[in-house]
């Protein structure tokens, strides 16, 4: 089972780079291990050999509530009157002072949301019985997966902000949770459906139970589409790539202009370059090649690391691009240094324009809800219009697409989607006092 869950997480590696972790039980108890770093980092062959059961919990994560440290790296585990819990969280709450003040501080032994939901739930020796209670309380994005010995817990969060879904293995005889339909693929599961939002479900020998335990309110995330999702990813049965292909379609439609070569910024700018190079009869070509063992740029937490992390990752093919009036297509712009850094690369190398067209809106408000946009002062759509951005990465031409566009490319209505980030509308009203990424890590005076 721990070989499973390890290839599962190595399939949502995409989804958070800084820890990984895995419990597993053999009926009888929960052994847990994680570190710092990336799946095949912290996992061995002979690691995973050691951690034996017939249920397993896996999490890779990207920071949101609490610094990237060991304490904070997932699964969870707590002992419980009955044993032990061991909990993983895609996603972030936006209630987590109210929630911690239900608890004694000094229980507390890390520093985010996510140990704070594990405590509350592991005060019960009945996990289930312990979410019936506290998941109805619990505000923001939740995906969770959670284990005591025996029984196998999952449940999505009311709104259905991040993805959940279930798959089968061997007709039945195995379950499997994650986070996209991609992990399914990789461990050889088959779709089964979503986890509903507001669904809570158990599932051991006697398979799956399944119970509500708020009204759904769906909203699921938009920037799923353009960026967080793996392109082989299906959502409300559309595929991902599909949905950034038509992106790139309408893109071209929005804002055409002339060039010689449409080239994406790689991976995630990929298939919506593919749209509209076929949209605007440009031919498509590769401009920049990508070191794939270099982790996303945004993702990394500390503005060093990003900024070093840019020239790490990219590198122009002169001979391709030299002489060319470039559209170059990628899929957002948050800080604004990765485009500052591919444009300026593109014109060392030749390129004779530089065309900059964007496959989501302007991100112009911070995520509460699981993505780690920090605050509108650095998002540089929250402070600059599109031609001082234009000025600002230096590009001849910038071009965004609009919300109305992306909704519509996804095939979801627009009141069953979060869009906040790109227009301050947020569906689960967040406090003052409940934001910030390190609420819960006093700093010495
Ligand atoms: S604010 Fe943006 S990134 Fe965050 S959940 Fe909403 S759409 Fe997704």
């Amino acid at each position: 089972m721990s070989k499973l869950t390890y290839f599962a997480l190595y399939a949502l590696q995409h989804r958070g780079q800084e820890s990984a972790g895995i419990a597993v039980s053999d009926g009888s108890r929960i052994v847990v291990y994680k570190d710092m770093g990336l799946v095949a980092q912290v996992f061995d062959e002979s690691v995973l050999n050691t951690l034996r059961g017939h249920i397993a919990v896996g999490h890779c994560r990207y920071s949101t509530t609490g610094s990237p440290t060991w304490e904070n790296a997932q699964p969870t585990f707590r002992s419980t009157d009955a044993g032990g819990l061991a909990l993983t969280h895609n996603g972030n709450l936006i209630n987590t002072p109210e929630l911690a003040a239900r608890l004694d501080a000094s229980v507390l032994t890390a520093t985010t949301d996510t140990e704070v939901l594990t405590a509350l739930l592991a005060e019960h020796g009945d996990p289930l019985a312990a979410a019936r209670e506290i998941l109805p309380a619990t505000r923001g994005a939740y995906s969770l997966v959670f284990m005591d010995e025996n029984v196998l817990y999952a449940a999505r969060d009311p709104e259905g902000i991040r993805p959940l879904v279930l798959g089968s293995l061997e007709d039945h005889r195995g379950w499997v949770v994650a986070s996209e339909t991609a992990a399914l693929d990789i461990v050889g599961a088959r779709f089964v459906r979503e986890v509903e939002p507001g669904e809570l479900l158990a599932i051991d020998g006697d398979g799956v139970r399944s119970e509500r335990f708020a009204e759904a309110r769906p909203k699921g995330c938009l920037f799923e589409y353009v960026y967080l999702a793996r392109p082989d990813t299906t959502i409300a049965g559309r595929s991902v790539q599909a949905t950034r292909v038509e992106v790139g379609r309408r893109l071209a439609r929005e804002h055409p202009v002339e060039a010689d070569m449409v080239i994406p910024t790689p991976e995630s700018g990929t298939p919506a370059a593919i749209g509209y190079a076929e949209a605007s009869g440009i031919p498509y070509g590769q401009g920049l090649v990508k070191n794939t063992y270099v982790g996303r740029t945004f993702i990394q937490p500390s503005q060093t690391i990003r900024q070093r992390g840019i020239r790490l990752k990219l590198n122009p093919l002169r001979e391709a691009i030299e002489g060319k009036r470039l559209v170059v297509v990628d899929d957002s712009i948050v800080r604004g240094n990765t485009q500052r850094a591919i444009v300026q690369m593109l014109r060392d190398a030749g390129a004779a324009e530089v065309h900059v067209r964007i496959s989501s809106p302007p991100v112009a408000w911070p995520c509460f809800y699981g993505i780690d946009f920090a605050t509108r002062a650095e998002l540089i759509a929250g402070h600059l219009s599109v031609e001082e951005i234009r000025d600002s990465i230096g590009a001849d031409s910038l071009g965004y697409i609009s919300l109305d566009e992306l909704i519509s490319a996804s095939h979801i209505a627009k009141d069953k989607l979060c869009r906040a980030c790109f227009d301050g509308v947020y569906p689960i009203e967040v406090d003052e006092a409940a934001r910030g990424k390190h609420l819960l890590e006093v700093t010495p005076t």
